[in-house]
């Protein structure tokens, strides 16, 4: 591992400060250490946000509820009030990793994990993610976890979180502190960027820039659901996710919203899924609809073709268990 320094920041607006050149924030670190041992990540300088005042979930008064950037994932899976009125969150959490992991990773770090391409952490191969301009071994090698939706000619990985497939599906927004002080508000929506010819430029966070909080919108109405396919019952990224809160009204579909986990390089979402089943009775032929608007883009790339059928499949398994149906 390269050579770094260790500072702990006491306040947000001294972690803010304190990053230089390639320094890197560090929160539960379940991420950023396995990169740096790896030589992918050679931050020279690590600033400990672990033990800053960022760890509370409080109730707004418009009923949403802001989570701290270190709230750890299984505090949030936990909370009371996440489980009453934004279950598909609980759901997600408690889908991804371990439990020992989400007693570590942070809501914060969660949220900005890097993708879990195969060739990504073998710096042996060719990738444009690590290193700009040396190509993709993933086209054209072994794909099978890689993305469907949302590729570009220079990269087609994913991004690995589960958390923040729920938070696509409620529409939370990243609320940030920036290395001049301002703070930022963001929609998870405008959040991550695709890849493009910059892959290596995940998110619009600009350099130094902190996540302090998430907030959660008030709870929508509906059920909530969230589906995960992966090759074994735990401790396994998702192949694909559904993550799903549907009300019904009078026998005909109210309200939808519905992201995907394992298709693209960001939680997916995709209005025409929604617009396919709002205003409709539910039934497998609606529901086949939605499915069909999803994979209308899709494109796969030899050993992830599967993940088209299987998401059509699994998009209609979540919306029977929404909806009744
Ligand atoms: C074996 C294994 C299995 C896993 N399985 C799953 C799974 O099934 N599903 C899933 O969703 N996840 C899974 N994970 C990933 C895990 O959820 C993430 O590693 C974790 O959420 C990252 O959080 P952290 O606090 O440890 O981040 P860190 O490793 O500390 O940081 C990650 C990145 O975020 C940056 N960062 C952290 N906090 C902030 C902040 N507040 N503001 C700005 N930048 C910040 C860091 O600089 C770093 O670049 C798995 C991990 C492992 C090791
Ligand atoms: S898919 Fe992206 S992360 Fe994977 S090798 Fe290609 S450029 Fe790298």
């Amino acid at each position: 591992m390269k050579t770094f320094t260790y500072e702990k920041a006491a306040t947000p607006e001294a972690a803010v400060a304190d990053i230089v050149g390639s320094a890197k924030f560090i929160a539960g670190g379940t991420n950023l250490l396995d990169l740096m041992k790896l030589q992918i990540e050679t931050p020279d300088k690590l600033v400990d946000i672990s033990r800053l005042d960022l760890a509370k979930i409080e109730e707004r008064e418009d009923g949403g509820l802001t989570i701290g950037a270190l709230v750890p994932n299984s505090d949030l899976a936990a909370d009371p009030r996440v489980i009453a009125k934004y279950e598909v969150l609980s759901r997600a959490l408690l889908a991804g990793a371990s439990g020992q992991l989400r007693n570590k990773a942070s809501t914060g770090g969660n949220m900005l994990q890097r993708t879990r391409c195969y060739y990504f952490y073998d710096t042996a191969a060719k990738c444009n993610k690590r290193e700009p301009g040396t190509g993709c071994d993933a086209i054209g090698g072994f794909n099978r976890i890689l993305a469907v939706l949302g590729t570009s000619e220079h990269c087609i990985a994913t991004h690995p979180s589960d958390m923040a497939v729920a938070m696509r599906a409620l529409d939370a927004t990243i609320v940030t502190l920036k290395a001049d002080g301002d703070r930022r508000r963001i929609s998870v929506h405008e959040f991550y960027r695709l890849p493009g010819d910059t892959p290596h430029i995940e998110t619009v966070l600009e350099a130094g820039e902190l996540i302090t909080h998430i907030e959660l919108p008030a709870p929508a109405k509906g059920k909530h659901a969230y589906r995960k396919v992966r090759d074994r019952a735990s401790y396994a990224f998702a192949l694909v996710s559904v993550a799903g809160v549907v009300s019904v009204e009078d026998g005909r579909i109210a309200s939808a919203s519905l992201a995907f986990g394992g298709l693209g390089p960001m939680p997916w979402k995709n209005d025409a899924v929604e617009a396919a089943l709002v205003g409709s009775a539910p039934s497998d032929a609606v529901f086949a609809a939605a499915a069909d608007a999803l994979v209308a883009d899709a494109r796969g790339f030899g050993s992830n073709d599967f993940k088209i059928p299987l998401v059509k499949r699994t998009l209609i398994a979540t919306l029977r268990e929404l909806t009744g149906a």
